[in-house]
């Protein structure tokens, strides 16, 4: 067992990964509290799965930044459709 795989085990209140989804856009935009951001991290350290989603979420909005220019808009969250697009082109 690694050690936030001991920690997430006695973490109470662990998230899903269907939290951790949602809680990604946030996360990335620094809107999470201290606490959210501790269970999100919690669980992307021990989720393989979620880990990968936040890489290619990362990716495909660095990416969405750089074709936007260095915009002050905002441009929303991404579709899924295309990140699914990027994980599956791992
Ligand atoms: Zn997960």
């Amino acid at each position: 067992m690694t050690r936030m795989k001991v920690i997430a085990a006695h973490f109470p209140g662990g998230m899903s990964c269907r939290d951790a989804e949602d809680f990604i856009d946030r996360y990335l935009d620094g809107e999470l509290s201290v606490a959210q951001k501790l269970k999100f991290k919690i669980h992307i350290a021990t989720c393989v799965e979620c880990h990968a989603y936040l890489r290619a979420y990362e990716a495909s909005r660095a990416i969405a930044k750089s074709i936007m220019g260095e915009g002050d808009e905002d441009v929303g969250p991404m579709p899924d459709d295309l990140v699914q697009a990027i994980l599956a082109a791992r």
